[in-house]
């Protein structure tokens, strides 16, 4: 039987550590399965995580195989290679393909009752092959989509309008990449369109349409590239948003959030996976919003649905 409160991260690398941290602190699951190609550094984050247990509240938190998974409710795919310096997320493609094809490979030891979470890059190409080859339902496989970048763009409206950013609505959809689009249209500061509230409270002259807003998202699309020229690699904020999605699921929240999901027909982008808001629940993903887009992003969303399609159709997608 599916233990609801039980989740698994497969990958511990920087990414896969740090959101079992965040979900350890986060007091969502009482039972988490760590598993890694390389054991030992498997062994070396639960055994860290553990020694933080007693600051925190009781969890199991353990080495496992894929056997393991079989009554889990959540699974984070977080296996993979990560960017280097110079490197796009579709540069990743062949080689998190044949990990992917692997993990997956084992989904007869995990129920499709479970939720799996994809963050692995390029994760709209990855999320439709698990998608593809587990034959878990649709809304069962989520990537992570948008969330972080969404995330980005709020960080940095809230400084340039200099509010909370909690209260900036906006979305960045479309592929988790370079061909990702912000959503100025309908953009607002607790229900205030951008440029109404620039006029009402901004000090410069400079109104706050989309043309000006521009460097804002350039800023939030190269945003991975200068972390991992940084450091390597990111990890705080992708695991901020993969444990806000999972909370979603656990806590039945249905909050909308721009995940990448399998979309029919999406302003005319048809049969893939892409980031767009959705209404997210705990059985996934509960809905698909769609929202209002002007002539010009419409006309970016399917550029972008096009670059995944052209990944995908690069794959062949059979285990
Ligand atoms: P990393 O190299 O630090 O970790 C990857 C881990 O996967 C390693 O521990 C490795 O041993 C493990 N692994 C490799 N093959 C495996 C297999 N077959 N089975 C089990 N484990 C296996 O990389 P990272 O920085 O943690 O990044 C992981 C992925 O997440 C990358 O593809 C990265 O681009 C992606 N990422 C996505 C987002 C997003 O917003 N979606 C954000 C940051 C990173």
């Amino acid at each position: 039987m599916l233990q609801e409160r039980k989740c698994a991260i497969i990958g511990c690398g920087y990414v896969g550590a740090t959101t079992a941290y965040t979900l350890m602190k986060s007091k969502l699951f009482s039972e988490m399965v760590l598993i890694d190609i390389d054991r030992k550094k498997a062994y070396g984050e639960a055994e860290d995580l553990c020694h933080g247990l007693a600051f925190n509240a009781p969890m199991e938190i353990y080495v496992g195989d894929y056997s393991d998974l079989a009554d889990c409710a959540i699974i984070i795919l977080a296996a993979g290679a990560g960017q280097k310096e110079g490197e796009t997320r579709l540069d990743l493609l062949g080689k998190n393909v044949l990990i992917f094809k692997e993990i997956i490979g084992q989904r007869r030891r995990y129920t499709s009752d479970a939720i799996l979470l994809v963050v692995t890059n390029p994760g709209d190409v990855l999320t439709q092959l698990t998608l593809s080859l587990s034959g878990f339902p649709r809304e069962h496989v989520i990537g992570s989509g948008t969330v972080l970048d969404t995330a980005r763009l709020k960080y940095l409206l809230g400084k340039r309008f200099d509010v909370d950013m909690r209260n900036i609505h906006a979305f960045i959809i479309g592929e988790h990449g370079d061909s990702e689009l912000p959503v100025f249209s309908s953009a607002n500061i607790s229900g205030i369109d951008l440029s109404h509230f620039c006029t009402a409270c901004c000090t410069s002259n400079e109104l706050c349409s989309a043309k000006n807003l521009h460097p804002v998202f350039e800023e939030v699309k190269n945003s991975a590239y200068r972390i991992i020229e940084g450091k390597n690699a990111t990890y705080y904020a992708i695991a901020e948003a993969l444990q806000r999605i999972v909370a979603a699921i656990v806590q039945d929240e249905k909050a909308i959030l721009p995940v990448s999901t399998y979309i029919s027909d999406y302003y005319g982008a048809k049969d893939i996976c892409i980031g767009v808001p959705c209404v997210i629940g705990k059985h996934g993903v509960e809905g698909v919003l769609k929202i209002p887009l002007n002539e010009e992003e419409q006309q970016k969303f399917r550029a972008s649905a096009n670059v995944i399609r052209n990944a995908v159709d690069s794959l062949s997608l059979t285990c």
